[in-house]
């Protein structure tokens, strides 16, 4: 598998409170990889910085061979990194179609978007029987998956979840990990962050963990989800 994300020493800071010190981390084409820590590790930092979001002070990150670091999201996003932020970033004013549509706003191929769009109203019938309403009066579970469909409909090659099932209800954290895999069926890498260990573990290839801005270790997710020191301090046992 080629390297697709390569991010080296990142640094970022707010100010005097350093949230990212020094993260080396890869994913490969294709690859499931999840970033574990407790709250306050810097993990939404470290998306947003990887994203374009927020301007790392040191360190570099490139995607599929290019360097990224200094680029802005709008630049990034066509390159095929999508992010779905925490608190999942949806318009609640915006109708459900308008949210979808946003997702695709860099595609030409308007026929192949729409066509994407009708799938995706077959499958999730809430969303289509919705597509006209508000986006706001979704459920929290629809609401992310709007979310994650959105951000597929970019056509990304790499996409960023942060803490996608905070909050949900088990049969829609299933749904959400369902759509994930099919995602990751058709090629797309995926760097999930999640504060529930075992749940990102059991669907990731690879996990990374991180304390107070650095990583402290990463394996196999076999390798973590078998580590004791692991299940004490983050499987709640
Ligand atoms: P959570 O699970 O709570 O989202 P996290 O691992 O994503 O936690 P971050 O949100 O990246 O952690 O925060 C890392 C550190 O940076 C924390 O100490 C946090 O208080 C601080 N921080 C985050 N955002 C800001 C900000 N906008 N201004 C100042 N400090 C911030």
């Amino acid at each position: 598998m080629s390297e697709l994300l390569n991010v080296h020493e990142l640094r970022v800071a707010y100010g005097q409170i350093h949230a990212v010190q020094g993260v080396s981390l890869t994913v490969a084409e294709g690859e499931r990889v999840c970033l574990i820590g407790a709250n306050g590790a810097g993990k939404t930092t470290l998306l947003k910085a990887i994203a374009g979001m927020l301007p790392p002070l040191g360190g570099s990150v490139h995607f599929a061979g290019q360097p990224i670091t200094h680029k802005p999201s709008h630049q990034i996003v066509p390159l095929g990194i999508a992010l779905v932020p925490e608190g999942r970033g949806i318009f609640s004013r915006l109708s459900v179609a308008e949210n979808l549509a946003m997702g695709a706003y860099i595609r030409r191929d308007k026929l192949a978007v729409n066509q994407e769009i009708d799938t995706i109203y077959q499958r999730y019938p809430r969303l289509g029987e919705r597509r006209a309403q508000p986006a706001g009066q979704l459920s929290g579970g629809e609401q992310q998956l709007l979310a994650i469909n959105r951000a597929l409909l970019s056509r990304p090659r790499l996409l960023l979840l942060d803490e996608p099932s905070m909050g949900l209800a088990p049969l829609m954290v299933k749904a959400i990990f369902g759509t994930l895999q099919d995602a990751h069926q058709q090629g797309v890498a995926i760097l999930l962050v999640e504060q529930n260990a075992h749940l990102a573990l059991s669907h990731s290839d690879r996990g990374y963990i991180l304390e107070t801005g650095k990583i402290t270790q990463h394996d196999s997710a076999a390798e973590l989800i078998a580590n004791t020191d692991i299940k004490k301090a983050y499987f709640g046992e």
